[in-house]
């Protein structure tokens, strides 16, 4: 998908952004409601912190809002110009997305606040 060393891998898939080896995720699933959140205290390969300090990741949700809105937007368009579906449906769509999108959503925005933090660093990459 994203090639690693870019920031977009880690924000796609929740890698350790600073050697993108590692899910900073316990459960890389996030339809696991229970462990949506939990992450690891730091990487185990690079031994990077990811709360660079507490409540860090409360900025996320700033994130998360503009990270919904691109998901409402998606479920506009799609409804919108492939479906020709009324407002009404339009709207009932857009709430569907977003509830079943929550958990990605909020991986997501986790993502790319650390990611704005931190970056990718070569020399961390695991040696082979
Ligand atoms: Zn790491």
């Amino acid at each position: 998908m994203f090639k690693k060393g870019s920031k977009l891998y880690s924000i796609f898939t929740g890698a350790c952004p600073k050697c993108h080896e590692e899910s900073m995720y316990v459960n890389k699933n996030p339809y696991i409601l229970s462990e949506a959140l939990t992450m690891h205290g730091k990487c185990s390969n690079c031994n990077t912190k990811y709360k660079i300090e507490p409540s860090f990741f409360y900025g996320a949700m700033y994130v998360s809002y503009a990270v919904g809105i691109a998901f409402a937007v998606a479920a506009f368009v799609i409804s919108y110009f492939v479906f020709n579906a009324g407002l009404n449906y339009i709207f009932v769509s857009i709430v569907i997305t977003l509830i079943v999108f929550m958990p990605v959503i909020m991986r997501t925005s986790r993502n790319i606040w650390i990611n704005l933090f931190m970056s990718y660093d070569k020399s961390l990459t695991r040696k082979k």
